[in-house]
């Protein structure tokens, strides 16, 4: 019996990183990102072709270090064309594993639909011994085939694991279990493509975000400033007279900062730069007004968002206002 016209249609972007790399030497550490093309990685997972009929498009080739707002605008335009064509019943998308969750809640807030929308990536390259991106491509494209994962925003597949886009982190330099989702933990397990789903994420994303479609023109600059013991103001200073128009606060614990920084994000708020305290700590929620005095500095608070997940939420929320409680409640609603 024929099924090909049974298998839903994925359209899968490829954009690089080491799920498509190869090794520059017979020893297995160095690698170039991004070497082969998706055909290739397709071409060596052949189980694939009975989850879906994949249409394939290579819209980047890069290390995912060099992941930025020109890229990121390509990828949401054909993801976004891809999502509202009828016939495709989601996306898949390859990427380094570097940036990746930084690429996967952008796409969770700039994607209008309900279909589902895939990252996946490898910690180890294509050619090297027991590489992990042929399962985790076969899982990814499983995810995506699967209606149950409809309307539960952008998700990251790797390790045999399903997480959100906006819970999910890199935490490891190397290990295949590097992607953890510290505070409110995995979407789900997925084993040989078989999926277990534990729960819907609770942010608001793609179909209902304010900020899907993508609106062109281009997004503020917004840095991030990391704390640290003996840290000074001159780098926040800095950064405002490179004009940011945003500075996240790597901040030590609950999102402090010796005083010294902290006069420098009190000054920089005062002259209408939107600063937002997130933590190094790698886990947990920044809370408002515990050792620092939001409300009279006119700061927010990143509540569970890292670093650098703050920073595209804010570079996205600074399009819409540049003041500080409206700010704050974009926080607390994506
Ligand atoms: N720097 C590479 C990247 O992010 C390596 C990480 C990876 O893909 O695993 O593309």
């Amino acid at each position: 019996m024929n099924n090909s016209n049974l298998r839903p249609r994925l359209r899968l972007l490829a954009t690089g990183g080491t799920i498509a790399g190869a090794q520059t030497s017979g020893d297995g550490r160095g690698y170039t990102a991004g070497a082969f093309s998706i055909a290739d990685l397709v071409a060596a997972v052949p189980q694939i072709a009975a989850l879906a009929e994949l249409t394939v498009e290579q819209v980047a080739r890069i290390g995912s270090q060099d992941m930025n707002e020109g890229v990121w605008r390509q990828l949401a335009g054909r993801a976004q064309a891809a999502l509202d064509d009828p016939g495709i019943a989601g996306v898949v998308i390859t990427h380094g594993t570097d940036t990746m969750e930084e690429t996967g809640y952008f796409l969770n807030l700039v994607l209008k639909t309900a279909k589902p929308v895939v990252l996946v990536g490898a910690m180890r390259p294509a050619t090297a011994i027991s590489a992990d991106g042929p399962m985790n491509l076969y899982n990814a494209v499983a995810v995506a085939a699967a209606p149950e994962s409809a309307g539960r925003g952008v998700l990251v597949v790797a390790n045999d694991e399903i997480h959100f886009a906006r819970e999910v982190a890199k935490t490891n330099t190397t290990q295949v279990g590097t992607f953890k989702s510290p505070n409110r933990g995995l979407a789900g397990l997925i084993h040989s493509g078989r999926l277990h789903y534990f729960g819907p994420t609770v942010r608001r994303h793609t179909a209902a975000s304010e900020f899907a479609p993508l609106a062109a023109g281009g997004l503020p600059r917004v840095d991030i400033v990391y704390a640290h013991a003996g840290m000074g103001r001159e780098l926040i200073d800095a950064a405002v007279s490179a004009g940011a128009r945003g500075v996240v606060i790597a901040g030590v614990g609950d999102g402090n900062m010796p005083a010294a920084a902290l006069a420098a994000c009190t000054a920089a708020a005062r002259a209408g730069v939107a600063v937002v305290r997130s933590s190094r700590t790698g886990g947990g929620l920044v809370e408002r007004n515990i050792e620092v005095d939001d409300d009279a500095a006119g700061f927010v608070s990143a509540e569970e968002l890292n670093p650098q997940k703050a920073r595209v939420l804010l570079m996205l929320g600074l399009g819409r206002t540049r003041e500080a409680g409206a700010l704050q409640e974009l926080f607390r609603v994506y």
